[in-house]
C-alpha cells in the first residue's frame, strides 16, 4: 500500500520504518489527510504479524512543526457556523475534532506493538506529543534538534496528551514550567527531564531506534503498567503541597489572569494526575475544547501564528519583482543603531561595510558585534567558528567609496536633516544604479529625506527598534515617490535578517512610535492626576503590557521624550502637546537631571546590581497623591489599551497602515500590546466596534479628546463591522477570506 505523505519500509527483522515526508510542504504538519493516512498505518502495523514494531521519523531536515493551525481555524469556523443552528451538535463536533489527535496517539500507544520516535530535527507541538506516546524516543544530537510544546504561545495548550504525559515522565514542577512557558528543549535537557530515552549521532538515529525494538522494548507506556508511580510523587504529598499553592500564585503573577490556556494547563495537570490515564485524556480534551472557543485562542492563533507567518513570508511584497539576493550591504553611522544593524546583517551571512566619520568610530561599531557574539559563544549559544565568520563579514571603514557594489545602503547617522542630506549625496555618488538607499530615521518624513536623493524612487525607510538584535520588527516606510522595487528589496532584506516587516506609509512617528507615545502620555496624565506611580505601572502590566509605561520612558530616555515634545511644538504648534505633560518632563530632566536608565535615574532609580530598579520616591512629591482606594484600577487598565487601540484605528483611517495584520502583529512585536488580545485592532474587534466606541466616548468625557473615537470607528460601529472585514487582507488576491 502506498501513501501520499508517508513511506513504510519493513526490514528483515520485521521493523517498519515509517518516514513522514509531505510532498507539498517544506515542513511536515498534521492535517486531516496526514492523520487519516497515519491511522491506517497504525492499524496496519498492529494487524501485520510480520511487523514486530515501528520507527517513526521524518524525511525532511526538520521533524515536524506539529498540527496545522489552519486546520484548527477551520474547525472553529465550522463550530461557529453550526453553533447558531444547533449549539449542542456544534460543541460535540468541536469536542470530537479537538480530541482526534490525542486519541489517535493513544491508539498507537495501546496498539500492542512497540513504536519508537526517531527525532531528527525540530519537533514541535503535536509531533512531540506523538513522540511522547511512542514507547521509545531517540533524538539526534545536534544544534538543529529541538523539542517543545509551544502551544501556550498561541493561546492554546498541548491537547493531544502532552498535558498528561509530560507530568507522568518528569516531576510536576518541571512539567508545569515547560508547559506554561512553551520552553524549547535541547536533546540533553529533554533527556535529563526524562522526556526522551536516548541521544544518538544523526547518522545512527534510525539504527539506534531500531535497536530499541530489537532489544525487546515493551509496547506498554509506564502509566499503563501496574504499580506506576509519578516521578515526583503524587499530588497529595508533601511535594505536591509545597508545589501547588505557589504554582497558582506564580501563574497569577506571570499572567494576571489574562491567559486562560495557561490556567487550563494547571487544571489539566492537577486534575489529570488524580485519575487513570484515559480519564485524564478526557479531562484534557474537555479543557482543550473550552480553550479553543476562547476569544484569546482565536486572536492569538490569527495574529501570532497565521498573520505572523504570512508577513514573514512576504505577504506585502510586490509579487512581480524578482527576489534580490543580497550580496553586500552598506551601513552608514556605526553608532548605537548602525552597529546593531551591521550585527544582524552579518549574522544573516551577508557582507556589510560599516561606515562612520573616522576609522575609530567605525571600529567601535564593529566591536559591538564582537561583544554580542563573544557573549553568545561564552553562553554556548554560538560556536567560535560562527564568531569568526560573523566578524569577517563586517568591514569597518571611513571611506564612502567602499560602498561600491552594495545592493542596499542603510543610513543610521545623527537625527539631523543636514547630516542625512550629506550622507545620502556622498553614498549615491558611488552606488550602482538600482541600488536601494534606506534611512533608519525615527522622526523625519521619508518623503522629505528623499528630496536629497537623485533617485527618490529607490529611497525607502527601514525603521529598526532598539536593541536591534532582539527586536523582531522593522517598519518599512514608503515615501511619496518610493517605487515597488525599493519595497521589495527592503522586504527581502527584512526576511534575510529574520525580522518581521510591516509596511507603513509616510507620516510623523510612522505607526509604532505614534502608539508608544500615546501609551506613555497616558501614564504622564495619570501621574499628573495624582495616581500613585506603582499603581500606574502595575495597571499597565495587569492590562497585559510587558513593560510599564514609566519603565519604558526610562528605557527610551526621558530627555528624548523632552526633545520629541519640543520638536512637536516647533512643527505643529503649542496646542499639539499638553503643557502639563511638558512641565512634568521638564521638571524631571531640567530640575532633577533624571534622564532615564542611561544616567541611572529617571522615573525609576537604578542602584548598582544586583539591587533592582525602584520607582523614584520623589514622584510622590510632584503632585498631590490620590489614595489607592479612590482610584479605579480597572479603568486605568482600560485607559492604556484603549488609548493605544484608538491610535492604531486612526492610523488605519489615515491609510498609514493598510493591512490589519500588520497593525496587530506590529503592535505586539514592537511594544508588546497585550498579546492575548491578538493586537491593537483585534482588541477592538474582540470588544466589538459598537461597544468599543461607547467605552471610548465615556473615557473622552472624563479624560479628554485623546479618547475621541475616529469617524472610521463610528462608521464601523454603525455597520457592525470588524477591521478584518472592512480591511480584509485576503480580498485583494482572492486567496481566502479572513478567519
Ligand atoms: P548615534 O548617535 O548612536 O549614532 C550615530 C552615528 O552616526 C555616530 O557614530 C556618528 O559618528 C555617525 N555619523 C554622524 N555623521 C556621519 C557621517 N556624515 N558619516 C558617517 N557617520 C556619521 O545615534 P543612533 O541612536 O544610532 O541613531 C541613528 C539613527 O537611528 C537616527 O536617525 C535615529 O533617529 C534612528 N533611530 C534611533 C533609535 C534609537 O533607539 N536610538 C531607534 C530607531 C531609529
Amino acid at each position: 500500500m502506498s501513501y501520499k505523505n508517508f513511506t513504510v519500509d519493513t526490514d528483515a527483522d520485521g521493523i517498519a520504518l515509517v518516514t513522514w515526508d509531505m510532498p507539498d510542504r517544506s515542513m511536515n504538519v498534521f492535517t486531516e489527510e496526514v492523520m487519516d493516512e497515519f491511522e491506517t498505518i497504525i492499524e496496519r502495523v498492529a494487524a501485520d504479524a510480520g511487523i514486530k514494531g515501528a520507527v517513526f521519523t521524518s524525511g525532511k531536515e526538520t521533524f515536524s512543526g506539529g498540527a496545522d493551525l489552519g486546520m484548527l481555524q477551520k474547525m472553529l469556523g465550522v463550530f461557529h457556523a453550526e453553533k447558531a443552528k444547533d449549539p449542542e451538535k456544534a460543541t460535540k463536533l468541536l469536542f470530537d475534532g479537538a480530541g482526534r489527535m490525542g486519541w489517535l496517539w493513544r491508539k498507537l500507544e495501546t496498539s500492542g506493538k512497540p513504536w519508537v520516535s526517531a527525532i531528527n530535527g525540530t519537533c514541535m507541538g503535536g509531533a512531540f506529543e506523538l513522540s511522547l506516546a511512542c514507547h521509545g524516543r531517540v533524538a539526534a544530537d545536534g544544534d538543529k534538534v529541538r523539542m517543545a510544546l509551544p502551544e501556550v504561545k498561541v493561546g492554546i495548550f498541548p491537547g493531544a496528551g502532552g498535558s498528561q504525559r509530560v507530568p507522568r515522565l518528569t516531576d510536576q514542577q518541571q512539567a508545569l514550567q515547560m508547559l506554561t512557558s512553551g520552553q524549547t528543549l535541547t536533546p540533553q535537557k529533554a533527556k535529563a527531564m526524562g522526556l526522551i530515552h536516548e541521544i544518538a549521532p544523526a547518522d545512527r538515529l534510525v539504527e539506534t531506534a531500531k535497536a530499541m525494538i530489537r532489544n525487546g522494548l515493551k509496547p506498554v507506556a509506564p502509566w499503563d503498567d501496574k504499580g506506576f508511580k509519578l516521578p515526583g510523587g503524587p499530588i497529595y504529598s508533601a511535594v505536591g503541597a509545597n508545589l501547588w499553592p505557589p504554582a497558582i500564585a506564580i501563574l497569577r503573577r506571570e499572567t494576571y489572569g489574562n491567559y486562560p490556556a495557561a490556567a487550563a494547563i494547571l487544571k489539566c495537570v492537577y486534575e489529570g494526575l488524580l485519575v487513570p490515564f484515559d480519564t485524564a485524556l478526557r479531562i484534557e480534551q474537555r479543557y482543550f475544547t473550552e480553550i479553543l472557543q476562547s476569544k484569546e485562542a482565536a486572536a492569538m492563533i490569527r495574529s501570532l501564528f497565521v498573520s505572523l507567518q504570512e508577513l514573514n513570508k512576504g505577504a506585502r511584497r510586490p509579487a512581480d519583482i524578482p527576489e534580490t539576493r543580497l550580496t553586500k550591504i552598506g551601513v552608514i553611522g556605526a553608532g548605537f543603531m548602525g552597529a546593531g544593524i551591521a550585527y544582524v546583517t552579518a549574522k544573516a551571512g551577508i557582507p556589510v561595510v560599516l561606515i562612520d566619520r573616522d576609522m575609530a568610530a567605525a571600529e567601535k561599531g564593529k566591536a559591538h558585534s564582537d561583544g554580542l557574539i563573544s557573549d553568545a559563544v561564552k553562553k554556548g549559544r554560538a560556536k567560535p567558528e560562527e564568531k569568526e565568520k560573523l566578524l569577517s563579514l563586517i568591514t569597518p571603514s571611513a571611506d564612502y567609496a567602499d560602498l561600491e557594489g552594495a545592493d542596499l545602503v542603510i543610513e543610521a547617522v545623527f537625527e539631523d536633516s543636514e547630516v542625512k542630506k550629506a550622507t545620502t549625496e556622498k553614498a549615491e555618488a558611488v552606488l550602482k544604479s538600482g541600488a536601494i538607499f534606506a534611512s533608519n530615521t525615527s522622526t523625519i518624513p521619508i518623503t522629505a529625506l528623499a528630496k536629497n536623493s537623485v533617485r527618490p524612487k529607490d529611497f525607502v525607510g527601514i525603521h529598526f527598534f532598539s536593541p536591534v538584535d532582539r527586536m523582531m520588527l522593522v517598519e518599512i516606510i514608503l515615501g511619496k515617490k518610493t517605487e515597488k522595487k525599493a519595497l521589495a528589496v527592503a522586504i527581502d532584506y527584512a526576511r534575510a535578517i529574520k525580522k518581521t516587516p510591516v509596511v507603513v506609509n509616510d507620516t510623523r512617528g510612522f505607526y509604532v512610535n505614534r502608539c508608544v507615545l500615546r501609551y506613555m502620555s497616558e501614564a504622564y496624565k495619570m501621574l499628573i492626576e495624582g495616581v500613585p506611580a506603582p499603581m500606574i505601572e502595575n495597571a499597565a502590566r495587569a492590562a497585559g503590557m510587558p513593560v510599564g509605561p514609566l519603565a519604558l520612558a526610562d528605557e527610551i530616555a526621558v530627555d528624548l521624550a523632552q526633545k520629541i515634545m519640543k520638536q512637536t511644538i516647533r512643527d505643529l504648534g503649542e496646542k499639539a502637546v499638553d503643557p502639563e505633560q511638558v512641565k512634568l518632563i521638564d521638571t524631571l530632566v531640567d530640575k532633577h537631571d533624571r534622564r532615564g536608565r542611561k544616567n541611572g535615574k529617571g522615573f525609576y532609580d537604578y542602584p548598582a546590581k544586583p539591587a533592582k530598579k525602584k520607582l523614584w520616591p520623589g514622584l510622590k512629591d510632584l503632585y498631590p497623591q490620590k489614595r489607592a482606594e479612590d482610584v479605579d484600577y480597572e479603568e486605568l487598565k482600560r485607559r492604556f489599551l484603549v488609548t493605544i487601540a484608538l491610535e492604531a484605528a486612526r492610523v488605519m483611517e489615515e491609510g498609514i497602515v493598510t493591512d490589519p495584520r500588520e497593525a496587530d502583529v506590529g503592535s505586539i512585536l514592537a511594544f508588546g500590546f497585550a498579546p492575548f488580545t491578538g493586537g491593537a485592532l483585534s482588541y477592538i474587534d474582540g470588544i466589538g466596534a459598537k461597544d468599543f466606541v461607547a467605552v471610548a466616548k465615556a473615557l473622552q468625557k472624563k479624560y479628554g479628546a485623546e479618547f475621541k473615537p475616529p469617524k472610521l470607528l463610528i462608521d464601523m460601529a454603525a455597520k457592525g463591522e470588524t477591521f478584518y472585514q472592512r480591511f480584509d487582507p485576503y480580498a485583494k488576491n482572492g486567496e481566502r477570506k479572513a478567519a
